[in-house]
């Protein structure tokens, strides 16, 4: 992986609370990913990323304990990275997005994956 950690936080800290998504299952992941999964908002951190504001993630319905399963959550990163990169924090799996929707950014730029993540539905 070839990051530009700066380029990349300068991105994030230009996308404001009135950018993001106000879905149910959107403001449940911003308000519950930081505490629940705080490797992983480390890690993203430290390559220039702001784990609250995801550019896609993809929940499934809340199961009957009230859980919901997040079975990708989608981040842009300035960069490059190989095809092969694979990472893991715990039973999380991190892998550059082959499926997503059209980011309209022209810069050289992919797609950071992790899955699965799992936060409550209240
Ligand atoms: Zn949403």
């Amino acid at each position: 992986m070839n990051i530009n950690i700066a380029k990349t936080k300068n991105y994030y800290n230009a996308i404001s609370e009135s950018d993001l998504c106000d879905c149910s299952y959107c403001r449940i992941f911003r308000q519950q990913i930081k505490s629940s999964y705080p490797n992983i908002s480390t890690y993203l951190d430290s390559l220039g990323i702001d784990i609250e504001k995801p550019f896609e993630t993809s929940p499934l319905e809340p199961d009957e304990n009230g859980k919901i399963l997040y079975c990708a959550c989608q981040y842009v990163v300035f960069g490059n990275c190989e095809r092969e990169y694979a990472h893991k924090i715990g039973e999380v799996s991190f892998r550059a997005a082959t499926s997503y929707p059209d980011t309209g950014i022209k810069d050289t730029h992919f797609v950071l994956e992790f899955f699965p993540v799992e936060l409550e539905f209240r």
